[in-house]
């Protein structure tokens, strides 16, 4: 039996069995909530490791209640949303979510997307804040000395995308919306401007993607962000 055990979160009954169902063919362990008070009464007596959170519920918004966990707990958030906005996506995932999946969705990109935030709890557990190494697949930042590495070759990045690589880094396995890149890499300074971002990105992938046939480090969320992958091997 797999030692994972995930919150699901959603008022309709049909969803909610054919995710259940879903988790305990894959032997996950789960448990349930049909609403926001439920959820969070879940979460603080059961200290589930991933929650799977429709955001349209009957007594509570679901971007209420990432706030509500996000103010004591990096509890990985799936957020399952039958709005297809993007800016909903967004609101959410400034409020703290991990990741997202848009109604209707397969089973099998709802458990990729557990995998996804499996691999990003152990990173989470092995990345000590006194870690000033990061490594992924043939990547490695060294955090001390501000140089980054492909297998053992030296990357030249300029000093914004060398900012914009280690956010993803230390955020790995969360999609990060274009405003969080922005104000955490421009600072006070940061304005709107996805455009200029999108530039930054295109030079940092060609740097750090380019040579390395095919292998994939940062995802595009198309009118919502980016994140960055874990590696495997
Ligand atoms: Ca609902």
């Amino acid at each position: 039996m797999n030692k994972i055990q995930i919150l699901v979160v959603e008022d309709d009954a049909p969803i909610r069995n054919l995710i259940t169902t879903t988790l305990k063919i894959n032997e996950y362990q789960s448990i349930t909530a049909m609403n926001g008070a439920e959820a969070l009464m879940e979460i603080t007596s059961h200290n589930p490791d991933i929650v799977l959170l429709d955001l349209g519920l009957p007594d509570m918004d679901g971007i209420e209640i990432i706030k509500k966990i996000r103010a004591w707990s990096n509890l990985p958030i799936i957020v399952i949303s039958a709005r297809s906005d993007d800016r909903d996506k967004v609101e959410a995932l400034d409020a703290g979510a991990d990741d997202y999946l848009t109604k209707p969705f397969s089973v099998e990109e709802l458990l990729a997307r557990i995998r996804v935030m499996q691999r990003r709890i152990v990173l989470m557990q092995e990345s000590t804040p006194g870690n000033s190494v990061f490594t992924n697949g043939n990547l490695r930042i060294d955090y001390v000395a501000g140089t980054v590495y492909l297998k053992d070759v030296e990357v030249h990045l300029t000093p914004i995308e060398y900012k914009i690589l280690c956010l993803l880094a230390q955020n790995i396995g969360k999609v990060l919306t274009h405003t969080f890149i922005m104000q955490n890499v421009w600072g006070a300074a940061w304005e709107n401007d996805v455009a200029s971002l999108r530039v930054f990105m295109a030079t940092l992938r060609k740097k750090i993607e380019n040579s390395q046939n095919g292998v994939q480090y940062i995802q595009t969320h198309v009118g919502i962000g980016y994140r960055m992958l874990k590696i495997e091997g």
